[in-house]
């Protein structure tokens, strides 16, 4: 079965392992960079980006990572997870792996509806999810080689029409929603089926 290494900051980790468990995969929390040592694929939670991107700096776990992901190891990212995933991220020069060929917008939903649950179609899966969104980023731009698998209409939070909230880019996937903070393991399956 594949290891999979959860970054293990700061944030939502634990919730992803439950899911990855439950799922059959073996989990790796990954504090240290020999942490990174023999895994199969890397998911990053939600949390704050700004600080789990400083600590990958800091612990001298930003450049490794960054290799073993242009050397083609999949990667999934919700939320923080996706930002830190995205080459460009909108009137920001924090730290990022940017392996993922999208712009992001944080904190995109507006103060007074930051956090709302709605039912969500996703690209190759036959039910909607649950998209949980916790002060949750936008893509606001996808390069050629990437899959737009989710969008979500702005209208009730302020904006207009649908905007981009989850992505495939061959081996890595990335949501602006949680799926580890509900009982859905679709995804998590998803990403699973990505490392075969
Ligand atoms: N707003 C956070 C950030 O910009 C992301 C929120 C989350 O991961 N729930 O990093």
């Amino acid at each position: 079965m594949a290891l999979i290494g959860v970054l293990a900051l700061q944030g939502a980790f634990r919730e992803h392992e439950k899911a990855l468990r439950s799922l059959g995969a073996e989990v790796r929390e990954l504090r240290q960079p020999q942490h990174l040592e023999g895994i199969d694929g890397l998911v990053i939670p939600g949390g704050e980006s700004t600080t789990i991107g400083k600590l990958l700096v800091e612990l001298n776990m930003m450049e490794p990572l960054k290799r073993r992901l242009l050397d083609g190891m999949p990667a999934y990212g919700s939320c923080a997870g996706l930002i830190l995933l995205c080459r460009d991220i909108e009137d920001s020069e924090q730290p990022r792996l940017g392996v993922l060929d999208a712009t992001v917008r944080r904190n995109a939903f507006g103060r007074q509806v930051d956090s709302f649950e709605t039912s969500l179609p996703v690209k190759g899966l036959d039910e909607p999810v649950q998209g949980v969104f916790i002060r949750a980023p936008l893509i606001t731009r996808v390069g050629s080689g990437v899959d737009v698998l989710a969008r979500v209409d702005m209208a009730p939070h302020g904006g207009a029409g649908e905007e981009i909230v989850a992505v495939r880019q061959d081996r890595i996937l990335a949501t602006s929603f949680h799926p580890e903070l509900t009982p859905d393991t679709r995804l998590h399956q998803y990403f699973l089926d990505m490392l075969a």
